[in-house]
């Protein structure tokens, strides 16, 4: 996840191509400095709080903090951590996987996902995903489960809850864990529940460009088992629980007191924050209702009644998108692509030898999907611009 004014690749700047004007965003594709406007004196309250005592890793801040997303999702124990990465790493390592195990994954994520199963030396499998929630099919889980299989990870990707309930039943049925990554889904709901406490371990991420944002990195496992809290707790200290005597081989993957403390001050807008997000994508739905756009661009799905979508991204699907990125960059649009290489043909991964072809709906999706700016306060004038920038390529294409 990038925003403008910060990216995990810097590095990688999109493409833009040397030829073509530079055209300079009319706006950024997620602008939190409203946000931040908007609590500014909470959070220098808590970082000054947090100065003041000294107290920079751990300690009461993220106890609380620990406490509160707990309270607030329902999950009986939450462990923080320093990123959404870890969150999955920690409970890979706190649920034994390693060398040998097999855990069941989406092609369609961030690397994150499959990194952290590659990185406890255990081996992604990859499963297809469905076309239009863009989650892991969960009909063609049982087809990829080996004796060697202990785990499936799920991602509720862009911020819709994958299918849940039948993911449960196999894993039930199979004796395989759950390990969800709702790194991009904190506060949104399968049934009636928050995701990330339906599985066994809940990752999340505080990535500042996901729905609750540190100002830097940091991550959270939940889960309602006393023993896995526990051991979460050992493995992102060292493996200990008295200082100097080391019980198992962990890391250090502590959750800084600074990032816990501005944290506390965002959690209780979480939901009016995922209402403005869910606002802004009925508008485009709207809009491109009214704009004759409904045959051109694929909307994300309307959430059945007991799902929930928070919409860390409004991801729609064009043909021609890359064309259709490009028309828009000149007109000052600012939009990502999520993801344009699917995981199972990433160089990273080439020794697991997968071939193009093999995940079809996953590698046609990498190529038609675009995402476009989604955040509370974005403007109704930027928006109209997004759309009505849209309709000028779809006409321009109608005439060509
Ligand atoms: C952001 C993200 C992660 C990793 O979180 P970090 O805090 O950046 O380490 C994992 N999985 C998914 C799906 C993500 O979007």
């Amino acid at each position: 996840m990038s925003t403008s004014a910060q990216s995990k690749e810097s590095a990688a700047p999109a493409a833009s191509p040397a030829s073509a004007a530079p055209a300079k965003p009319a706006f950024d594709f997620l602008d939190l400095r409203a946000q931040f406007a908007s609590i500014r004196e909470e959070v220098m309250a808590a970082v000054t709080r947090v100065f003041e005592s000294q107290y920079f890793i751990l300690g009461p801040e993220v106890k609380l903090l620990e406490e509160e997303v707990a309270a607030k999702l329902g999950a009986k124990f939450a462990v923080g951590c320093a990123s959404g990465t870890d969150a999955l790493v920690l409970s890979l390592m706190a649920a034994g996987i390693g060398p040998g195990d097999e855990v069941i994954t989406t092609p369609f994520s961030f690397i994150a996902t499959a990194g952290s199963i590659a990185h406890v030396g255990a081996k992604p499998v990859f499963v297809d995903i469905d076309p239009v929630t863009f989650n892991i099919n969960p009909a063609l889980i049982a087809a990829a489960i080996t004796p060697n299989t202990r785990a499936i990870m799920p991602v509720h990707l862009f911020g819709l809850p994958a299918d849940l309930h039948p993911i449960l039943e196999i894993a039930k049925a199979r004796d395989l864990l759950v390990i969800e990554d709702a790194a991009q889904a904190i506060g949104s709901r399968y049934n009636d529940r928050f995701i990330g406490t339906l599985g066994d371990f809940g990752c999340f991420s505080f990535f500042p460009s996901k729905n609750l944002g540190g100002a830097g990195d940091g991550g959270l496992v939940a889960t309602n088992d006393p023993a896995r809290a526990e051991r979460l707790r050992m493995l992102r200290g060292h493996g200990s629980k008295k200082k100097y005597y080391h019980d198992i081989l962990g890391t250090n993957s502590r959750l800084d007191a600074l990032q816990a403390a501005v944290l506390r001050v965002k959690l209780p807008h979480l939901d009016s924050w995922a209402a403005g997000r869910q606002n802004r994508a009925e508008r485009y739905r709207k809009l491109f209702l009214e704009k004759n756009l409904a045959s051109f661009v694929t909307c994300p799905p309307q959430p059945p009644a007991n799902f929930h979508h928070v919409y860390n991204q409004f991801t729609i699907r064009v043909p021609l998108r890359d064309d259709l990125r490009e028309s828009l960059r000149t007109a000052g649009i600012p939009t990502e692509i999520y993801y344009p290489l699917c995981l199972h043909l990433q160089p990273a991964f080439r020794y697991l030898g997968y071939q193009p072809g093999v995940l079809p709906v996953a590698e046609k999706t990498s190529r038609e999907v675009l995402s476009l700016p989604v955040f509370p306060e974005l403007k109704d004038a930027q928006q109209d611009l997004v759309v009505q920038s849209i309709a000028a390529f779809r006409t321009a294409q109608g005439a060509a």
